[in-house]
C-alpha cells in the first residue's frame, strides 16, 4: 500500500510505524519534511461524500443528543437532571 504525504505528496510509505501504546504512538507514516504524521486510521479508506467522520466527542454528543452547554453537574442548576439521566447511562450513580 502506497502512502502519500497529504501535505508535500512525498511517498511515504517506507516509514510506517505500528502501534506502540507503552510510548503512546499511533501507527501510521510520517513525513519528515513536513513533520507531520498520517495515522493508519485515517488513510485506511477513502473518505466518501456523506460519511460521518467519527471523532470522539462529536460521538458522544451526537449519542447523547444533548449539547453539553445544556448539560450542569450542579444540584439545582437546570440540565442538572438532564446531567443525571446522562451520567447514569454511562453507569455512575
Ligand atoms: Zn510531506
Amino acid at each position: 500500500m502506497q502512502v502519500n504525504c497529504p501535505k508535500c505528496d512525498a511517498d511515504i510509505s517506507d516509514s510506517y510505524e505500528h502501534d506502540d501504546f507503552s510510548v503512546g504512538i499511533v501507527g501510521g507514516w510520517y513525513c519528515d519534511g513536513c513533520d507531520i504524521g498520517v495515522a493508519e486510521h485515517e488513510v485506511e479508506r477513502e473518505p466518501l461524500d456523506g460519511d460521518i467522520q467519527i471523532d470522539p466527542v462529536h460521538h458522544i454528543r451526537g449519542s447523547l443528543g444533548t449539547p453539553l452547554s445544556k448539560i450542569s453537574g450542579r444540584p439545582g442548576h437546570k440540565g442538572y437532571e438532564e446531567f443525571c439521566r446522562i451520567a447514569q447511562s454511562w453507569g455512575y450513580e
